[in-house]
């Protein structure tokens, strides 16, 4: 394990199936799923309940800490560890999935414009998203936190009621979008065994058999290629006679140097999610009063602008490492592009930053707000994280998605790209990619 881990071999994979049977054995075990996949439902109803019904200060409604420090922030941390597995437990399909068992879906192919414009629409929510949580504050917000929820529920529930599986996790759901771009560089992948289903005939893995349902999104576990739109939830493993769907270590850069950025979803993602959060820095740091000054043009528009010149920094940024590279505009399509998986690391660790910074800075004063809600004497058990500290992780952090670039250009240097990049340089990108970390430093700081 630690070999495969430490040690970048793209071929080195260990079957965590093989080496712990009882992973499978869990897979395989349909109630295991349901039975997290109904704690999950439990766990959501009560946070909905608690923004909506509950006290609207936010020092006395816990629904905030939980659904946006501990349920968020560990979202963000697993990609890394687990890829999607959240996916495959995600509250927001229940109410779907019980109406397509109770027949009550239209059972619809998803429409071609549906699969052609997905990525626009989830990047289009995701900006939704980002731009509500911090032009409302939603992160204070109880009811609105509650209602945040309810839309992504009625959306994933809607689509479940039109289309058969879960066209939503497959095409729009922006939180299933992130997640997937973030388990590019996940720890885990499910592959299954090219060689057992060259001679299937039946790919129940996709199908279904009689009785059970096949692939959610579509798939099958014979054209997982990426770990963007699997949400392993292991229902292949159920299905598959063959024993051909495995669960695989990988070191976590394997898949962003095979791809080598020949992903739409990832070149939209990527670069949104990393000038999103430049955007958020600047809005809640001590640059804001300078960059969006209040008296002169109102919070949502600034923010606005500031998100969209941000995301477009990005781009640049992909388009100037395309350049120093020797990649001609024209000689490729707009979806290859090894700065994507190069800013893939940076990007991740922004992401964990900002959510972990929430995260530390109010679990100390989590007993205080469970103890004014329920009546309690939990206050005694308050504490607060100095700044210096939550600054030095933060750093921390930073530093490792910088070297995490790094490497994965030096990775792509030692390959040489000789398909991709004619005559270009790699140092220059790594100073490119350097400018972009010595960015986040100075914006968080
Ligand atoms: S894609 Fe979205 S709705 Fe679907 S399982 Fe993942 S987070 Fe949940
Ligand atoms: S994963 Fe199993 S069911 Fe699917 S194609 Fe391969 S052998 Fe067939
Ligand atoms: S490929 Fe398998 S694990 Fe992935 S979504 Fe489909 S059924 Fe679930």
């Amino acid at each position: 394990m630690i070999r495969i881990l430490f040690t970048f071999d793209p071929a080195a994979r260990l079957d965590l199936f093989r080496t712990f049977p009882s992973i499978r054995s869990f897979f395989r075990q349909r109630r295991n799923m349901a039975y997290l996949r109904t704690f999950g439902d439990i766990a959501f109803t009560v946070l909905i309940l608690l923004g909506l019904f509950g006290p609207q200060d936010p020092d006395s409604n816990i629904s905030l800490f939980l659904s946006w420090g501990v349920w968020w922030t560990g979202v963000v941390l697993s990609w890394f560890f687990v890829g999607k597995l959240w996916c495959g437990v995600c509250p927001f399909l229940g109410i779907g999935r019980l109406l397509q068992r109770l027949g009550l879906s239209l059972n619809l192919d998803p429409p071609h414009a549906l699969r052609r414009y997905f990525l626009h629409i989830a990047v289009l929510l995701f900006a939704a998203i980002i731009w509500t949580e911090s032009v409302t504050d939603l992160k204070h917000q109880p009811l609105g936190t509650a209602l945040l929820l309810l839309t992504i529920l009625a959306g994933a529930t809607a689509m479940g009621v039109l289309f058969k599986g879960q066209a939503w996790c497959r095409y729009v759901c922006p939180l299933g979008k992130i997640i997937g771009a973030g388990a590019t560089m996940s720890m885990i992948e499910l592959r299954a065994t090219p060689d057992l289903c060259r001679t299937c005939r039946e790919t129940a893995c996709k199908k279904g058999r009689e009785g059970m349902r096949g692939c959610p999104v579509y798939l099958g576990a014979h054209n997982v290629r990426n770990s963007l739109d699997c949400l392993l939830c292991g229902r292949c493993v159920l299905l598959c006679d063959h024993r051909s769907p495995r669960l695989l270590l990988r070191h976590p850069f394997v898949e962003l140097i095979a791809v080598k950025g020949r992903d739409l979803t990832c070149t939209f993602i990527i670069p949104f999610l990393a000038g999103s959060q430049w955007a958020r820095f600047i809005a809640e740091g001590q640059w804001a009063q300078l960059l969006l000054p209040d008296h002169v043009i109102p919070f949502p528009l600034a923010f606005s602008l500031l998100l969209v010149f941000c995301f477009g920094i990005f781009l640049a940024v992909v388009a100037a490492g395309n350049r120093l590279l020797g990649i001609k505009p024209s000689s490729l399509p707009i979806h290859c592009s090894p700065m994507i998986p190069i800013l893939t690391p940076l990007a991740f660790s922004g992401e964990l930053v900002y959510r972990l910074e929430y995260f530390l800075s109010e679990i100390g004063n989590f007993p205080v707000v469970a103890a004014n809600q329920f009546a309690l004497p939990l206050d005694r058990f308050a504490f607060a994280f100095s700044e210096s500290a939550l600054e030095l992780l933060s750093l921390f952090i930073l530093a490792l998605g910088g070297a995490g670039s790094f490497y994965v250009t030096r990775l792509f240097q030692h390959k040489r790209l000789k398909e991709m990049s004619r005559d270009g340089s790699f140092l220059p990108v790594q100073g490119l990619a350097a400018s972009i970390c010595i960015g986040y430093v100075l914006l968080i700081l």
